[in-house]
């Protein structure tokens, strides 16, 4: 499996192409904004010629699901996501007016993403890992055989979520990045939601909240 990493909107989120070579991919937290962050997204598709099949949102805060009405309308896709992140999605609303933000809104969650279960796309297949601390309901996704973790706002380089939102719980957020993702292999890249990618063993080693 491979990553293609954006960076959009004035939260400077990370939105994810995860592709094969079936060229079937997943677009993952699409958070682009303005008709430029749509194109991007758009001609790197093209470029590549590959066929969006899933939109999956590691948890809906605003700025993860900025995006998810124009992808879900162009290519014809529910939207997908933990059954616990419905309530978050239903605010999204009231916070862009809050932020001050053009929010088009969003389709609902179409089709529910259980924990523990084996995610699959193209030829590829991704283990579940649910992590709520930072969201009630967040969800990281693992690709065993390229040692790939897709970590959403749980676990970033050098820092964690932040869990003074509605639904956050710090000791449950570090309670999970401990028990489920620090296990993984040391050489696992993680690709979070916002900034650098990092390793498992390099947060394991200097992360200042989880030493
Ligand atoms: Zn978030």
């Amino acid at each position: 499996m491979k990553v293609a990493q954006f960076t959009f909107n004035a939260f400077q989120e990370n939105t994810y192409i995860l592709y094969d070579n079936s060229l079937e991919c997943v677009v993952l937290d699409p958070g682009c904004n303005n008709d430029e962050e749509r194109e991007t997204l758009v001609k790197f598709i093209e470029d590549n010629n590959l066929k969006p099949t899933k939109l999956v949102n590691t948890h809906c805060h605003i700025d993860h699901v900025l995006g998810n009405k124009f992808i879900a309308e162009k290519y014809d896709l529910q939207l997908e996501a933990h059954e616990g992140e419905a309530q978050v999605l239903g605010t999204c609303e009231t916070v862009s007016n809050m932020y001050g933000i053009p929010y088009e809104g969003s389709p609902s969650i179409g089709k529910f993403i259980k924990e523990d279960t084996d995610y699959t796309f193209g030829e590829s297949v991704l283990k579940t890992i649910f992590t709520p601390g930072h969201s009630p309901a967040s969800l990281c996704f693992y690709c065993e055989a390229d040692k790939i973790l897709i970590a959403g706002d749980a676990l970033f380089q050098g820092s964690i979520g932040r869990t003074d939102l509605p639904g956050g719980n710090y000791d449950l957020l570090i309670k999970n990045i401990k028990e489920k993702l620090l296990v993984l292999p040391e050489d696992v890249t993680v690709y979070s939601g916002h900034g650098p990618s990092t390793t498992i063993g390099r947060e394991k080693m200097s992360n200042p909240f989880l030493t």
